[in-house]
C-alpha cells in the first residue's frame, strides 16, 4: 500500500483540491492512505485565533468568521448541492466557537492544540466529501484516535507500540485485505490516553505520513509538493538549483540536519528504520519522476547548498583568563539548552569559543546570562552556508572573493560564516 501527503499549499482553494482529488482518482485501484493538511495558511490564521483568544481579545470573532468565510468559499466552489457538507461544517465550527467562547485555560500549550487541530479536521473532511461526491468511495478516520502520543502539547512524542498497534487493529485487515477504498486522514494532529488533542509539531504532516507508513509497512511513502523533487539548494536562494533523483536516508537527514527544509525532520528515521521509500513528487506536474529518499549507496553526490540567514556569531571568553575547557564549556552549553538556542556551528580556541545561532528573540537575554560569568563579543546579520560534498567550483560559487569569518571542514562537509551580501 501506498501512503499520500498533500501539504497546505496543495489544498488552498477549490481548483487546488479538485487537483489532489484528480491525482488519488489515478490511483484508486490500489490500497491507499491520504494524509492531508490545513488549507493553505490555516494553521497560521488559527495562531492568530488563539492569540487573540488568550488576550480575550475581541479580535477573535472577526478571525472566526475569515476561517469560516474562507472554508465556505472553498465548499461553495465544490459542491452544487451543499446542504450536506455545510450541516457537517457547521458542526466543526460550532465546537470550535464553543472553545472560544469558554473562558480561556491556563496551559497555553494544551489550549494551542485544541484549537489549532481543527485546520486540518476541517481541510479533510472537506477533500473526503468532495472524493464523494465526485464517486471516490473513501473513509475518513479521525488521526487523534490512531496516534498516540504522551501530553507534550505542540510537540507530543509518540507512542510508537500503541500507535502500531492502534492502526493495525483499526486498518490491518482493510490493506491486508488489498481493499482499495482510500482512507483520508489529517497530518500533524494526534491524541493522548485521555482522548485529548496533541499536534506533532509545525509541519507535522510529514512526520504523520511517515508514522502511518511506519505502522503499516507500507510500500512507499509520497509527499506531494509544489516542486519537481528535493534539489540540491532552495531556489528562493540559489540560482541554477539541480534536482536530486536519489538520495541516500542518511544524506537527506544530514542535509535536514543542516537546516535544508526540506521534510519534516522526523520523518526519516522511522522510514529508514523499515526500509520505506519516500518519494517526494510534483502536485502541478504528477506525471513527473520526482525524487526518492531510499536505502541507496551513491557514489558521487551533487553538491548541495543549504544558506541560513539571521545569524548571530558569538564568541565567548573566560573572564578570569581560564582556558576553554570541560569545565567552562557545560556551564556555556547549559545556558544555550535553558534558552532552547540551537548551536549551528561552534568552534574554540585556547580562549575563546564561538558558535553560529539563529537570532532568536530571547538571543539578549542568553547574552545577559552568559556575561555574568564571561567576556562575550557578537556580530549580528550574519549568513551561514553549509556546503555538502563541496569541491573548489562549488566553494566559489559560494564565497564570490568573500573572506569567511570562520570557515570549518570535514571530508563532505563545508561550513562558511559571512557578512550578509548587500542585496
Ligand atoms: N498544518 C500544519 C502546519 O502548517 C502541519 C503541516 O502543514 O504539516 O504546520
Ligand atoms: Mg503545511
Amino acid at each position: 500500500m501506498k501512503i499520500f501527503k498533500f501539504g497546505g499549499a496543495s489544498v488552498k482553494d477549490a481548483q487546488g483540491v479538485k487537483n489532489i482529488v484528480n491525482i488519488i482518482k489515478q490511483y484508486t485501484d490500489q490500497p491507499l492512505l491520504v494524509v492531508v493538511s490545513a488549507m493553505g495558511k490555516t494553521t497560521n490564521l488559527l495562531e492568530t485565533l488563539l492569540h487573540a483568544h488568550t488576550k480575550n481579545s475581541n479580535e477573535q470573532y472577526s478571525i472566526f468568521e475569515q476561517l469560516k468565510n474562507y472554508h465556505y468559499s472553498i465548499v461553495n466552489q465544490l459542491f452544487e448541492n451543499k446542504s450536506q457538507i455545510h450541516s457537517i461544517l457547521e458542526e466543526w465550527f460550532a465546537n470550535l466557537q464553543d472553545l472560544i467562547e469558554e473562558p480561556n485555560v491556563e496551559n497555553y500549550d494544551f489550549e494551542y492544540d485544541r484549537i489549532v487541530s481543527y485546520g486540518e479536521l476541517l481541510s479533510t473532511t472537506i477533500v473526503s466529501h468532495y472524493m464523494q461526491y465526485i464517486g471516490i468511495d473513501n473513509q475518513w478516520i479521525d488521526a487523534r484516535q490512531l496516534i498516540r502520543t504522551d501530553n507534550t502539547y505542540r510537540e507530543a512524542q509518540v507512542d510508537w507500540d500503541k500507535t502500531q498497534r492502534k492502526i493495525k487493529r483499526q486498518l490491518g485487515t482493510h490493506y491486508e485485505a488489498k481493499n482499495t477504498t482510500p482512507i483520508v486522514t489529517q497530518g500533524f494532529i494526534a491524541g493522548t490516553a485521555e482522548g485529548l488533542t496533541t499536534t506533532l509539531g509545525r509541519e507535522g504532516s510529514d512526520f504523520s505520513a511517515a508514522i502511518f507508513g511506519y505502522a503499516l509497512n507500507a510500500n512507499e511513502v509520497v509527499i506531494w509538493k509544489d516542486v519537481d523533487g528535493l534539489l540540491n539548494a532552495d531556489p528562493k536562494q540559489f540560482s541554477n538549483t539541480i534536482k536530486l533523483d536519489k538520495i541516500p536516508y542518511s544524506e537527506a537527514i544530514e542535509l535536514s540536519y543542516y537546516g535544508a527544509s526540506i521534510i519534516h525532520p522526523k520523518t526519516l528515521k522511522p522510514l529508514q528504520n523499515k526500509k520505506i521509500p519516500l518519494k517526494v513528487k510534483s502536485f502541478i506536474s504528477p506525471e513527473t519522476e520526482g525524487s526518492v529518499i531510499g536505502d541507496f549507496s551513491i557514489k558521487q553526490m551533487t553538491p548541495c547548498f543549504i544558506g541560513k540567514k539571521n545569524q548571530m556569531l558569538i564568541s565567548i571568553m573566560p573572564k578570569d583568563f581560564s582556558f576553554i575547557a570541560e569545565e567552562n564549556l557545560s556551564t556555556i552549553f547549559g545556558l544555550f539548552a535553558h534558552f532552547g538556542i540551537k548551536i549551528n556551528l561552534m568552534q574554540n580556541s585556547a580562549l575563546s569559543f564561538s558558535v553560529c545561532v539563529d537570532e532568536k528573540h530571547n538571543i539578549n537575554d542568553l547574552i545577559e546570562e552568559l556575561q555574568t560569568e564571561f567576556f562575550v563579543k557578537y556580530n549580528k546579520d550574519m549568513e551561514l552556508i553549509t556546503i555538502r560534498h563541496y569541491d573548489d567550483k562549488s566553494i566559489n560559487l559560494v564565497l564570490q572573493n568573500r573572506k569567511p569569518i570562520v570557515e570549518q571542514k570535514n571530508r563532505t562537509t563545508v561550513q562558511y560564516v559571512l557578512k550578509k551580501t548587500l542585496s
